[in-house]
């Protein structure tokens, strides 16, 4: 197919913004496109050559455009960064290049669709020393054969700046028009789409094998499926109205979503937004395939950083530690994490889209086998607000963002933000106005770094009515190595052989510590706990208070005695003043 059709057509495109008019450029576009171009065509109308998923980028730097428009015109550097400033933009200064040219030479040969993309394909994946030079050769002998108007959007594309403006809606609409006469078929493309990501492959099906194909077409394996999203709610009631009698209620966890495809030994994840993101989670490549008992499946989980002492949750950010290009492997031993699996999508060949969430829960049960670094996410059937409540409630205290609430009886709709799952967060996340000032009772010796010291503290408010110190938060973050090695000096003159009486708590420590010395955190928030004794019945029934997100300030409090330290009434008047706090917000 010749090139000049398509730089036609994307100019008449550059001309509008309306949808019905692009609709009707790209319908007279594909009508002329034999069906073995049609995928090509779609990606470079995006001004793309693979889907997204692939990860493919031209990466052309100006400067070498530049060069290669002087290599291929014979017009010095120079001149052309003159054309260049007076036009704005360096396709349509190359268009101008090309056109005194063309009044001067003949061109040799027409160029075609076929070959563009073919040499951009290239130009993409050249790498090494000597690529610069190969790309310029490239460009600038498409740049020879190509007419002013086919120059100015090879160069555009090759810049990532063609922006015509055409949505992957409009595409699929121009492709029912074309291909079955009825745009009411963009539903069946938009199905094709969402399992597939890939539209360049939809069009392809639908030219060749007409509607029938696409309803027929399948998940393929290794191409992510556009994930589900949830709908926002604010409080539980809303929830009950929402989704009546029973449901399903699981952890929603402060992590990376993470589409796994596994077949044999090869093993891709995706991000959420479809990138390939397998590089950054070695762990992960290596660990999950052991625990699958399926030939081929894809599934979703949340990888969450966690404190490896502890196996708490923390918080999303902890994972950036993991964009890195280079020494992965020391961000995989520093920042561990768990995989926490809640969907599956696909099994054994066969998808699992359609299969309820009660099914689809039951299979990724069978099909994952849990073990100390991959988890089925927590879940429990939820029957009214006080179930929600609760779960929401230890929910947050395990670290994790708020609740997943899904309904049992529906599949999995991929590509949509449906109405079939709902979030809900814990909305005030208000920081503590002050600080705390917390008594150490007890230590967990630590792990990579940290080996030889105490990697994380247990802490402890004073009650004064019964006199005792009762655990409120662990903390182990906001430590630097100096002080770590410090507290680590005067903790060990401290050890006990037996918890002091005057410590109340269940949870479990390595070593026990004489109350004796007080430090001071912040935290996020306050919660509700089931599991600390900080003013323990006071709030409501067989619960305590607990800090969420605590970090040492980096201050010893030598100066203070442990009965100094923040006292249980304290935390209680904090605890409320952050409730009518969250409650003038919702007011607002
Ligand atoms: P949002 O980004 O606010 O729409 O929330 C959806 C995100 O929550 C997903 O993309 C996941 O990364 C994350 N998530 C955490 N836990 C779950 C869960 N149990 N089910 C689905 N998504 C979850």
């Amino acid at each position: 197919m010749e090139f000049a059709i398509l730089s036609d057509a994307f100019d008449k495109m550059e001309s509008t913004r309306k949808r019905l008019e692009l609709t009707q450029f790209l319908v007279e576009l594909f009508e002329k496109t034999p069906n073995e171009v049609i995928s090509k065509i779609v990606y470079l109308l995006q001004g793309k050559i693979r889907p997204d998923f692939e990860g493919i980028e031209l990466g052309v730097a100006e400067k070498l455009a530049i060069r290669a428009i002087s290599k291929s015109s014979g017009i010095p550097i120079k001149k052309i960064n003159e054309i260049y400033q007076r036009e704005g933009d360096l396709g349509h200064a190359a268009s101008i290049i090309l056109e005194q040219k063309t009044q001067t030479t003949f061109m040799v040969e027409d160029i075609t669709v076929e070959r563009v993309y073919e040499t951009l394909l290239k130009i993409a994946n050249l790498e090494g020393m000597r690529s610069q030079d190969m790309k310029m050769k490239y460009i600038s002998s498409l740049l020879n054969d190509a007419s002013p108007i086919e120059g100015k959007f090879i160069l555009k594309i090759l810049l990532g700046t063609l922006r015509l403006g055409v949505a992957e809606n409009t595409v699929m609409d121009a492709l029912a028009i074309t291909f079955t006469k009825n745009k009411e078929n963009r539903k069946f493309l938009q199905h094709a789409y969402n399992v597939s990501s890939d539209l360049g492959k939809v069009a392809e099906k639908i030219s060749i094998e007409g509607i029938r194909g696409i309803k027929e077409f399948e998940i393929i394996l290794f191409n992510p499926i556009r994930p589900m999203l949830a709908d926002r709610i604010k409080s539980e009631e809303e929830a009950v109205i929402k989704f009546g009698k029973e449901f399903a209620a699981e952890y929603k966890l402060d992590g990376e979503r993470v589409q796994i495809h596994i077949e044999g030994d090869k093993i891709v994840l995706f991000s959420r937004s479809l990138e390939n993101i397998s590089s950054y989670y070695p762990d992960i490549i290596e660990k999950i395939p052991k625990v699958i008992q399926a030939e081929n499946v894809i599934l979703e989980a949340e990888a969450v950083a966690i404190n490896e002492n502890t196996g708490e949750f923390l918080p999303f950010q902890e994972l950036m530690h993991r964009r890195r290009k280079y020494k992965i492997e020391k961000a995989v031993t520093q920042y561990p994490i768990t995989i926490n699996f809640f969907d599956i999508l696909f099994c054994n060949g066969n998808s699992c889209l359609e299969m309820n969430y009660k099914e689809r829960r039951k299979k990724l049960e069978k099909i994952v086998k849990e073990n100390e670094f991959a988890k089925h996410i927590p879940m429990i059937i939820v029957k009214n607000e006080n179930d929600i409540t609760e779960f929401l409630e230890n929910s947050i205290n395990e670290g994790s963002e708020g609740l997943m609430l899904k309904m049992l009886d529906k599949p999995y709709q991929a590509g949509s933000r449906g109405s079939h799952w709902l979030k809900l967060k814990r909305e005030y996340q208000n920081e503590l106005g002050d600080s705390l000032d917390l008594v150490v009772i007890g230590g967990y010796f630590g792990k990579g770094r940290r080996t030889g010291n105490y990697g994380t503290l247990l802490l402890a408010t004073y009650d004064e009515d019964e006199d005792t110190f009762t655990s409120i938060c662990k903390v182990g973050t906001g430590f630097t190595d100096e002080s770590l090695d410090q507290l680590y000096q005067i903790l060990n003159s401290k050890v006990t052989i037996k918890k002091n009486p005057r410590i109340d708590t269940e949870m479990e420590a390595d070593v026990w510590f004489e109350p004796e010395l007080v430090i001071e955190v912040v935290a996020s928030e306050i919660t509700i706990s089931p599991i600390h004794k900080a003013a323990k019945n006071k709030i409501r029934k067989d619960t305590g208070l607990a800090l969420r997100f605590p970090k040492f300030t980096g201050k010893i409090r030598i100066e203070k005695t442990v009965e100094n330290a923040s006292t249980n009434e304290e935390i209680i008047t904090l605890y409320q003043g952050q409730k009518k706090v969250a409650h003038n917000k919702s007011l607002m």
